[in-house]
């Protein structure tokens, strides 16, 4: 279990390493664009070497990127879908060239297009579209939504069936606690939490988990919005999370923090708290 949280790389992307080492996390992410969309440039080679210089003086040997959240491959919109791709595609180009382990995209909504099964129907294609003859060693990651509005992937049978049908070795999937907790899959007990990982085991496979956000939620469990709580502050709890902690797959998990960061400092000192407590480590 390595914790991690969201870290700004404003500036340059070699500057968010050192931010994450200040915050004494063991692994982080970062958006590598503005977050809201617009044109980039190719990473250098001097931009490539500076990042991984400052990921091994400061001994982190994972780090993730999130991609912006303008992606919609279920739109109605063959322009934006074919944009969301192109992001995709030169996300995943730029985290090969940082070393970057995954990217972790949310799949889109489908309000544009009508109907869930044929927004499904278009992130599959979309999918299959951005892992065309992809040869790169990052991952590319599906993350389970919170399901406001016809949002894609708030199911752990939707993601299953999304994973399956764009089948490629390098695409897999990623939690976050807020989200799936306001989908409906309950994370307050031992037994809940067992129940929950058993259901993903069933629809998506422990073997594609790759790693959680780690959030607290605003919204009571089954409300379907995406609120980010500060650890301990929402509708799981500290109760939850130590529950969450004592499950023997997510022990094994990088976990990453996308709460405020006016009070990320005791989001991260609650969490190794209650690591201690679980592992005694
Ligand atoms: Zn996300
Ligand atoms: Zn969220």
């Amino acid at each position: 279990m390595r914790f991690g949280a969201h870290v700004s790389a404003a500036g340059s992307v070699a500057l968010a390493p050192g931010r994450a080492a200040e915050l004494e996390l063991e692994t982080f992410q970062f958006f590598s664009r503005p977050p809201q969309g617009g044109r980039v440039k190719p990473i250098s080679k001097e931009q490539a070497d500076e990042f991984k210089a400052a990921m091994a003086e400061h001994s982190f040997d994972t780090c993730y990127i999130h991609a912006p959240y303008i992606i919609n491959l279920a739109s109605k919109e063959a322009r934006i879908r074919g944009n969301s791709i192109e992001i995709l595609k030169t996300e995943l180009e730029r985290a090969n060239a940082l070393g970057v382990k995954a990217v972790m995209f949310h799949p889109g909504s489908a309000s544009s297009v009508g109907s869930e099964e044929k927004g499904e129907e278009l992130v599959i294609e979309g999918i299959r579209e951005i892992m065309k003859g992809y040869r790169g060693e990052a991952l590319l990651l599906v993350e389970v939504s919170a399901g406001a509005g016809m949002v894609v992937g708030a199911k752990f049978d939707q993601v299953g069936r999304i994973l399956d049908k764009a089948k490629h070795p390098k695409l897999a999937c990623c939690l976050d606690t807020a989200h799936i907790f306001a989908s409906g899959y309950d994370l307050r007990t031992d037994n809940a939490v067992k129940e929950t990982m058993n259901e993903f085991d069933r629809h998506i496979g422990f073997d594609r988990l790759i790693l959680s956000h780690l959030n607290d939620s605003k919204v009571a469990l089954g409300e379907r919005k995406d609120r980010h709580e500060h650890i301990g502050e929402g509708h799981i709890g500290l109760k939850g999370f130590e529950a969450l902690f004592s499950h023997p797959v997510i022990k094994k998990l990088d976990l990453v923090l996308e709460t405020e960061h006016d009070r990320i400092s005791e989001d991260i000192k609650a969490i190794k708290k209650l690591r201690e407590k679980v592992t005694g480590q």
